[in-house]
């Protein structure tokens, strides 16, 4: 699928990750719930949408999905703590002896009429959430302060946020008053059906390894004593499908994809690593 990486030509030492893609081939997206169901019903009325869970669960996958089956354009912001409103709105940039204004992203996606996915947007600076406000609200506008201008939002523009809760430390809370200004769509590791048939569509592996590597993370999900930041999320299962599709053996798959990005933890390393031995 043909994607564009817009490079962060505008701030160099800020480290933005900016992606668009216009009509390319539909991606994979095996649905949970009826979360199609209630993402075209929230651009019908445009109204923002916010997308929780874990990392790895399908966010990301999704909006791309829908963008495309709506035959929309999609923005997409990785936001991080540098993350600021000048970084979406904006800014003026020298070219020359002339001082020229470039739209950011979100003024883009405003006037264009795109859905804009603000991915982990807790992490953002506290002018991210300050600059979207006029936006989730009745007015629909976007207030551009350094050209003292106010943009209506075109018709088709609908924002979209994700967010990790915050069940384990280390991860920012998103406030109350900013989370009521979307509706939420709450995503979580699939079913072991769905998450094994993800699996063999991600990757082509054989039905009987997918089904033990679901088996391997929802062993891995459920020793919660372990105290792991993050658990097995689909992601690193479909990257040791990979692996193990194209000839890595299957012991080694498991260690390198799903218990090593787990834990720096020697003991722990080598408890699941024996446990995943006798499970793959
Ligand atoms: P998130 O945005 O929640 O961090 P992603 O959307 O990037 O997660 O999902 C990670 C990977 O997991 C995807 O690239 C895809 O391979 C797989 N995946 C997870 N859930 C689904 C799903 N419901 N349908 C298809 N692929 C999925």
């Amino acid at each position: 699928m043909e994607k564009t990486l817009i490079k962060p030509s505008l701030k160099p030492t800020i480290l933005k990750t900016e992606t668009q893609h216009t009509n390319t081939e539909t991606p994979f997206y095996k649905p949970i719930a009826k979360e199609i169901e209630v993402f075209e019903q929230a651009f019908t009325n445009k109204i923002p949408m916010l997308l929780k869970g874990p990392t790895g669960t399908g966010k990301t996958r999704f909006v791309d999905f829908m963008t495309h089956k709506l035959n929309k354009e999609l923005i997409t912001i990785s936001c991080h703590e540098e993350t600021s409103s000048t970084d979406l709105i904006g800014r003026y940039i020298i070219k020359g002896a002339e001082t020229v204004w470039i739209d950011g992203p979100l003024t883009k996606a405003v006037k264009e009429g795109a859905v804009i996915y603000l991915d982990e947007i807790a992490e953002a600076r506290p002018d991210v959430i300050v600059a979207i406000h006029s936006l989730t609200d009745h007015r629909k506008e976007l207030y551009i302060d350094k050209l003292g201008k106010t943009i209506k939002a075109h018709p088709d523009f609908m924002l979209v946020a994700s967010f990790n809760p915050g069940y384990q430390k280390g991860f920012k809370e998103l406030k109350p008053s900013t989370r009521q200004r979307f509706i939420a769509l709450a995503f979580n590791y699939p079913n072991e059906k769905d998450e094994a048939e993800i699996l063999i569509n991600e990757t082509q592996i054989d039905a009987s390894t997918a089904k033990k590597l679901v088996a391997i993370a929802n062993k891995i999900r459920n020793l919660t004593e372990l105290g792991l930041t993050e658990t097995v999320s689909t992601r690193l299962l479909v990257d040791a499908a990979k692996l193990i599709h194209t000839g890595l053996g299957k012991r080694l798959a498991v260690r390198v994809a799903v218990v090593e990005p787990l834990t720096d933890d020697i003991e722990i390393t080598e408890a699941l690593s024996d446990l995943c031995d006798l499970m793959i």
